[in-house]
């Protein structure tokens, strides 16, 4: 098939090339030139584990191919993916410029009929509106489907070509058909295509984010129930996590969600309900809890050495939103790191991915950085774990309390052991353990 997708950033790239994977043609497009400049020259602009191996072979192959020009990519597709970003607007809905101009410059190239696919996250009744904007641009037929992308940075390749399920909605049997070949080769092991009307498909998306964040946010709640009560939250999430109807997924105590969709989907859904009427009184909670989550470390900081910290460097490990991506946007690193600077801390911070992401469009030079974990302990008075990269887990803690000055450690995701940690001398703060 010939594919289009448009915006090639963590959704569109990865969509594009898993596309050109099952032997369809596909070009890309991208307004940012710099972007795009970088994807023709063979440099893939963000990290996602094996990305980069299965991108450069398919364009090699010549079934992957990237573009600033509509032009170049509309006229000859059969299907087209809007990827684009939708972030979130003054109220917190989602602003749908991005997804609009997408759709006027597809309907002033396409040359037939066009199934258009909305992969982006979008509110109910954005299919509609691409569909007005599309009419209003073309005479050419076409069909608009709404079908949501459900990939994890850090694992996109893999839940991209493994779908647990493909959502599709869509009010036509043809453009239906044509997605449910197209996704064919990904559910080849049973996993469902579940069809159903636009607006449940778009629903579908941000049901699924919503009640992601609320695990969090409500196990957050319970770790911090915990430090009160004197329970551990960790026993607490086996205990209530080997009840299948609970489930071991999504239960861990930390520092709150972050990143590019449970922030903004979370506020989106508030800003839907709110227009529709409807006060949703748990997503609102939700988002006020991982708020506060967000500042704990800071805070545990402050209640051991005071609000003053001046003359204190404290070494950071991790400064993504989660581990193996690059992605900083909404991180709980930043609130953190901020928090701390402006307590008058200095920061060394090391994270295996996301220094040059965090140098260049967050923190730059206000904060040191360190090219290992190692070096960020060098004058480090404590040491704060803020994202779980599995080469934080087994760090030499001899070698670590040797080179702090105080044995302090502040570990955001409860991934060490508080007991083994106290024998060795450390003091320890955990979330909730
Ligand atoms: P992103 O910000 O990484 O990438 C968006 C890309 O679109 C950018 O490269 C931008 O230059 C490009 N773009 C913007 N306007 C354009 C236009 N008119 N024409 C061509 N290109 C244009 O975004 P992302 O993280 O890939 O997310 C895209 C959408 O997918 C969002 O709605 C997001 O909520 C959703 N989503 C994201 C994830 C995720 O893990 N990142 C997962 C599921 C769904």
């Amino acid at each position: 098939m010939r594919i289009a997708v448009i915006g090639t950033g963590y959704v569109g790239l990865v969509a594009g090339t898993c596309f050109a994977e099952s032997g369809n043609s596909v070009t890309c497009v991208d307004i940012d030139e710099k972007k795009v400049q970088r994807l023709l020259a063979g440099h893939i602009p963000i990290y996602e584990p094996g990305l980069e191996e299965i991108l450069k072979r398919n364009v090699g192959d010549g079934r992957l191919g990237f573009t600033t020009e509509y032009e170049d990519a509309i006229p000859d597709a059969e299907v087209v993916f809007i990827a684009v970003g939708t972030p979130p607007g003054e109220d917190g809905s989602a602003d749908l410029s991005y997804v609009l101009a997408a759709a006027r410059g597809i309907a002033r190239n396409m040359t037939g009929y066009l199934v258009v696919v909305d992969k982006s996250t979008v509110p109910v009744g954005t299919a509609r509106k691409v569909q007005a904007a599309l009419a209003e641009n073309t005479k050419h037929p076409f069909d608009v489907v709404s079908n949501p992308e459900f990939l994890k940075e850090g694992a996109a390749i893999d839940d991209f070509m493994k779908p647990d399920r493909v959502v599709i909605g869509s009010d036509s049997k043809q453009a239906a058909e044509l997605m449910d070949e197209l996704y064919g080769p990904f559910v080849r092991t049973g996993n469902p295509i579940i069809h159903m009307d636009v607006e449940s498909a778009e629903l579908t998306k941000y049901a699924a984010n919503a009640m992601l964040a609320t695990r969090i946010s409500f196990m957050n709640e319970i770790s911090n129930l915990c430090i009160r009560l004197g329970a551990n939250v960790d026993a607490v999430r086996r205990g209530i996590g080997s009840d299948a109807r609970i489930g071991s997924k999504f239960l861990f105590a930390g520092l709150g969600y972050g990143g590019s969709c449970f922030p903004k989907d979370v506020k989106a859904v508030v800003q839907t309900a709110a227009d529709a009427g409807y006060d949703f009184k748990i997503i609102q909670a939700v988002e006020q809890v991982n708020e506060l989550q967000k500042g704990l470390v800071a805070e545990l900081v402050k209640k051991h050495y005071g609000d003053d910290l001046t003359g204190k460097r404290f070494a950071v490990w991790g400064l993504s939103f989660k581990p193996n991506t690059d992605d900083m946007r909404e991180a709980p690193s930043l609130v953190v790191i901020r928090s701390l600077l402006d307590a008058g801390a200095k920061i060394t911070a090391f994270d295996p991915e996301a220094v040059d992401e965090c140098k260049e469009h967050y923190l730059g030079d206000e904060i040191d950085y360190a090219t290992t974990p190692m070096e960020a302990l060098e004058d480090a008075t404590a040491l704060i774990l803020i994202t779980e990269w599995n080469e934080f887990r087994r760090p030499d803690f001899d070698r670590v309390k040797e080179m702090l000055a105080d044995p302090v450690i502040f570990d955001g995701r409860n991934i060490y052991s508080r007991g083994r940690l106290e024998d060795r001398g450390y003091t320890y703060y955990g979330i909730g353990t």
